[in-house]
Parts: structure tokens; C-alpha cells; sequence
């Protein structure tokens, strides 16, 4: 079966044929990491992680790098530093804000049901040399100054977006157009208004790192650059992220990279999500529709906004609803049902087809309700393969016992109340202490308990 993945730089979809295939090579643009993740945030984890998944099904988990950074220096992150721990000296109130969110983040993405990359480096870790002798920020804009691809104005570090024949060719942009839409008398100190800062200087009260150029703080894209080839290589298989990270952001780092490497290329799949939006808006606080993962975890088990998600091809923007959510939970209380705890040893090649086909989840799902319904008739070698191909994708991780109980906790259901009632009446019925064994049926029934005696005891479910 071939991998076919679509890149946005060639705008086709090609087979996909790894460097190394015994190391496909995979970097995402990973959080800044100043407040709680969005639910637009949980998609490029989310699409990514089943990419990561299905990679290491078809070249074996141990030949696949997955690298995923955190943003932890941005002026954002300063601000929220000075506004929540006033009383700190910055740097450290700095690195509370930071530890707080990251540590928020990685229980977030692993309710998802996300494997952790192979590696998250943070970007203050790379931004002076290194001891171990890593890529890192400063070497790499040496490298473009160097190499005529950048220069100091006005206290800062330019890429010269001149220096390069071809800038703008992942976003389509031309540098002309650019010009003509900039406002020149803001940035007179730039070569062409295109050009974009690789470091920039750094006030007392501001966090800084003593550089060649004095003390200062890296642009945003040059930190992709440094960790990128820190763990990938100058050159590596795929580069992701959302659709807005098109420009500027992995315009910029392939312009980077390429210049400091004196390479061709930076990736050779760039792959990007569409964006998420809420009951058919753009989701923003003011609005009133802007929601966390955590959030959204509180009133949902983590794999049903992982299949609420997948339900769309990540290409194509998704309208995230109530109605969709609740589809999706009960979709998996029945795949729950029908997979029954088994373990699986076999993942059906339909699954794996749709996947291959640029991540085609929606017919992924449309597989695994075929599945389904053949496990569901007794056909054991796809009830096997439909709970194999589920585990692969990141469900069915809790026992069925667990999801239900879950489930009905969350209906306001307490199934061990439930069944201690049930022996109290049977209690009752034998010491034919009738008014309390009604007594006990009543409650049940208020409590949306359908109870049903037979000989072989007495078995509850809760009322449609
Ligand atoms: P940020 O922390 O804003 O840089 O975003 C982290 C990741 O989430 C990036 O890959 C963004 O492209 C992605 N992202 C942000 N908002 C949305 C959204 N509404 N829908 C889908 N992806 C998003
Ligand atoms: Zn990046």
C-alpha cells in the first residue's frame, strides 16, 4: 500500500518515499506556551499524532523521529508573566507561567489520546551554542550573516529577503506584492519591508541572551530552524502545522534553513490543517465561543473530541458542534460495545488504505463502521481487526467496563449504587418484606432505572 500525502509547497499529492526509512523524520510547530491549549489547537496534535501512528505502522515504531516543540520565549508569555506574578522578578515569573501551561498541555494532549513526540525541545534550550554541539539560534544567524543572507539595522537582525531568488514560494507571495502592500516608513530601517527579524534587543526589564549582536532575544520562525536541524538534519521528510503557520511563519523557517544550509530544500512534505471553527464561527473569545481542551474535557471523554475530529479530513476546515459531539460519543459507546475488550492482533487493511490516501480519515471512519457491522454479525477476524485498528488510531483505552461507568457517572449514574440497591431488594423479596423491595423499585425508576427480574436474577439498564 503507498503513502500519497498532499504538500502544500508542489500543491500535489505525491507518494511518499522517506530519505531514511529507517528514520522518517517528522517536525511540527508545537504550542506557545503562555495559556490554556483552544480546541484549534488540539487539531495539529491530533492529525499529527495519528500521521506519527500510521508512520510507525508502515516503517516500525522504532524507525520513526517526531519532533514537536514548545514556544517558551514570546512577548506574550512576558506579558502574562507581568500580569499574573507581579510581585516575581520576571525570569522567574517567566518560567512559572511557562512550566504551568506546558504541564497543562501535555495532560490536555494525552486525554486526546496523543503519544508524546519522540522529542519536545523547548526553544530557550536552543537558543545560545550548545555543549552538546546541536544546531542553534545564534550559530545559525551567523551562518545567514555569513553567507550574505542577513544583516544589522536599527539594533536588529534582518533576514534579507532579497538574498534569496526564490522567497515566498511556499505561500505563493511575491516579494513585489509585498512591497507594495507594506508600510514602508515603520520599518526604514529594513532593506525591504519583507525582511523579518532574526534577533532583536532586549530592554532590562525584557528576557535576554548576550550575543554577538549584545544582549537581545530570537525572532519567532529562526527557533523551528535551530530545532528542526538540532534532531532532523538540515534536510528531513516532513514539516506540519496549521494553514496560518504558512506565512510568515514556515515561509520564513524555509527560508532560514535553506540559506544557513546552503540547501535546496528544508522538508520535502509541508503539510498544513485547516482551521476549526464553532457552530458554523470563527471562535473568539468575544464572541463567547472560544473553548479550551480542558474545557471541553470536562464534559467529554478525550477520544470522543479525538473522533469528533477525525471525522473531518484535515485538510478541509471543520464546523465543531454540539450535535457532532454527541454523535461521536455515541458512536464510540457502540464501537465500545462491539469491540467488547477485545485486544486485537491484526489492523485491517482498509483502515491503513484510507489513511494512505492523505490521511483520509473520513473514510477511515467510513471503514471502521464496515468493520463494525461485520464483527457486530459474528465474523471474529473483524471484530479482531476492528479492535486492533482502533488501538492503533489511539481508542479503546479503557476497558468497556470503564467507558460505561463513565458514562453513566456522567448521566448522574452510579452503577456500584445501582447494584447495591438491586441486592438490598433481592434481600427484601427473600424476607418477603415486600413494601421495602417496592420501595427500592420506585427509587430505581426515578432514578431512570429500568429493572427486569427473571430466574437467573435481576438486571438493570437505564431508561430510553
Ligand atoms: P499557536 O499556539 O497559536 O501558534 O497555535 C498552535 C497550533 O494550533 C498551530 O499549528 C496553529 O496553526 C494551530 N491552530 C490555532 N488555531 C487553530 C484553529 N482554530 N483551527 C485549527 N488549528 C489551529
Ligand atoms: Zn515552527
Amino acid at each position: 500500500m503507498e503513502l500519497r500525502l498532499h504538500d502544500t509547497l508542489t500543491k500535489e499529492k505525491r507518494a511518499f518515499v522517506p530519505l531514511d526509512p529507517n528514520n522518517v523524520r517528522m517536525y511540527v510547530c508545537g504550542p506557545t506556551v503562555y495559556d490554556f491549549a483552544h480546541i484549534g489547537n488540539a487539531r495539529p496534535v491530533i492529525v499529527f499524532d495519528v500521521l506519527f501512528r500510521l508512520l510507525r505502522h508502515l516503517h516500525g515504531e522504532s524507525h520513526v523521529t517526531y519532533v514537536r516543540n514548545i514556544t517558551d520565549v514570546d512577548d506574550k508569555i512576558n506579558d502574562r508573566a507581568a500580569r499574573d506574578f507581579p510581585g516575581l522578578p520576571l525570569n522567574e515569573a517567566i518560567r512559572k507561567v511557562t512550566e504551568k501551561t506546558a504541564a497543562q498541555f501535555h495532560t490536555d494532549v494525552a486525554a486526546l489520546g496523543c503519544l508524546p513526540p519522540t522529542f519536545e525541545p523547548r526553544a530557550t534550550d536552543f537558543v545560545l551554542p550548545r555543549p552538546d554541539g546541536k544546531a542553534d539560534m545564534v550559530t545559525l544567524i551567523k551562518q545567514l550573516i555569513a553567507r550574505g543572507h542577513a544583516y544589522e539595522a536599527g539594533g536588529e537582525v534582518l533576514f534579507d529577503t532579497q538574498s534569496m531568488a526564490d522567497y515566498g514560494a511556499l505561500s505563493g507571495r511575491k516579494l513585489d506584492e509585498q512591497l507594495a502592500g507594506a508600510r514602508v516608513a515603520v520599518d526604514a530601517h529594513k532593506k525591504n519591508p519583507a525582511d523579518f527579524v532574526l534577533w532583536k534587543q532586549s530592554s532590562d526589564d525584557e528576557p535576554g541572551w548576550q550575543s554577538p549582536w549584545g544582549r537581545g532575544r530570537p525572532g519567532w520562525h529562526i527557533e523551528c530552524s535551530a530545532m528542526s536541524a538540532a534532531y532532523l538534519g538540515e534536510v528531513f521528510d516532513i514539516h506540519g502545522g496549521g494553514l496560518d503557520l504558512i506565512f510568515p511563519h514556515h515561509e520564513n523557517e524555509i527560508a532560514q534553513s535553506r540559506c544557513a544550509h546552503g540547501t535546496p530544500t528544508m522538508a520535502n512534505y509541508w503539510m498544513h490543517n485547516g482551521f476549526l471553527q464553532v457552530e458554523g464561527e470563527k471562535m473568539s473569545k468575544s464572541l463567547g465561543n472560544f473553548f479550551t481542551i480542558n474545557e471541553v474535557l470536562a464534559d467529554w471523554p478525550g477520544e470522543v473530541l479525538r473522533l469528533n475530529m477525525l471525522k473531518t479530513h484535515y485538510r478541509s476546515p471543520i464546523d465543531w458542534t454540539l450535535k457532532g459531539l454527541e454523535e461521536s460519543a455515541k458512536t464510540l459507546d457502540d464501537w465500545y460495545w462491539v469491540a467488547a475488550d477485545t485486544k486485537g492482533t491484526r489492523v485491517a487493511d482498509t483502515v491503513v488504505e484510507a489513511l494512505s490516501d492523505d490521511l483520509n480519515t473520513p473514510q477511515m471512519v467510513a471503514a471502521l463502521h464496515g468493520l463494525r457491522n461485520s464483527a457486530a454479525s459474528g465474523n471474529e477476524r473483524d471484530r479482531d481487526a476492528f479492535a486492533a485498528s482502533l488501538r492503533l488510531l489511539g481508542f479503546l483505552s479503557e476497558s468497556s467496563a470503564a467507558w460505561n461507568d463513565r458514562k453513566q457517572k456522567a448521566s448522574g449514574i452510579d452503577a456500584k449504587q445501582i447494584d447495591g440497591l438491586i441486592a438490598d431488594r433481592t434481600a427484601a423479596r427473600a424476607r418477603k418484606d415486600f413494601g421495602e423491595s417496592d420501595r427500592i423499585r420506585d427509587l430505581l425508576a426515578a432514578m431512570g432505572i429500568v429493572i427486569k427480574d427473571s430466574k437467573d436474577g435481576t438486571t438493570w439498564e437505564v431508561a430510553r
